[in-house]
């Protein structure tokens, strides 16, 4: 059975020792979510090291936020997976729509971050999602294939064991406006069709595939009862530690 996943992204939130703090009151909630859902935290790469420190001996895994499509070098300002791995992160988010909107993140950009991350021994969340107008008009089956099939489609089976999809529709992302149950499960099975395409039905069914866009602990049971709904990517609701262990206790 594919894995259960509740993940927080911080995003550009909290300093160094307000992220510490929310680390350990995350990882002290732990113990309230069910056996086998997994917890994950992505906060800044400023506090990677020190929120590794307050995790030790819980349950929660560790992720960044994105991570460099260069190996090493001469690249001010960038974050390597050596280094990700270094300070004992598990996952890297990747792809998030912040990153593809604001920072240029392109598919082509994406496929050498997911290489790069898969070959240290991280595993990756893929972000992918339609915005507003292309919604609206009914393109979003079409957009969220393509961004799924532009990056993994360069992936083998066995690479598969180690990517979670996060489907986050960017009109619901921080604005309040979650996609209903039956919106977010459509995708989520599309999704799937389009892995089961390339990589055959087990693949896709043993694939994690979350929902991301103002997900709380008022929406999340509805839509993790979806049968093509994983779990979640957390952005607001991740910042205070009884919210998101609320999400994650919603199975
Ligand atoms: C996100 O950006 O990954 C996200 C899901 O944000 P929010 O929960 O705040 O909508």
């Amino acid at each position: 059975m594919r894995k259960k996943i509740v993940a927080g992204n911080w995003k550009m939130n909290t300093t160094v020792p307000e992220g510490v703090e929310l680390a350990k009151a995350v990882a002290a909630k732990a113990k309230e979510v069910p056996a086998g859902v997994e917890l994950v935290v992505a906060p800044p790469f400023t506090h990677l090291a020190l929120v590794a420190d307050a995790l030790k001996g819980s349950p929660v895994k560790l992720s960044a936020q994105n991570c460099a499509d260069k190996e090493k070098g001469a690249y001010t300002g960038e974050v390597s997976v050596a280094m990700l791995c270094s300070v004992g992160c598990d996952y890297t988010i990747l792809g998030h729509s912040e990153r593809r909107q604001y920072y240029g993140e392109t598919d082509a950009k994406l496929v050498e971050k997911t290489k790069l991350a898969l070959a240290a021994g991280l595993k990756v969340i893929l972000c992918v999602g339609e915005n507003l107008d292309e919604r609206e008009a009914g393109k979003h089956f079409d957009v969220v294939s393509n961004q799924t099939k532009a990056v993994l489609y360069n992936f083998t089976a066995e690479d598969m064991k180690n990517i979670v999809v996060a489907y986050e529709p960017v009109w619901a992302i921080g604005t309040g406006k979650t996609a209903t149950a039956e919106q977010a499960e459509e995708i989520h099975a599309c999704i799937r069709k389009v892995l089961a395409d390339k990589f055959g039905a087990q693949v896709a069914d043993d694939t994690t595939i979350l929902y991301g866009g103002s997900c709380k602990p008022s929406n999340a049971k509805e839509l993790f009862a979806q049968p093509d709904i994983d779990g979640g990517l957390i952005g607001g609701a991740a910042l205070k530690a009884e919210d998101f262990i609320g999400i994650a206790v919603s199975f």
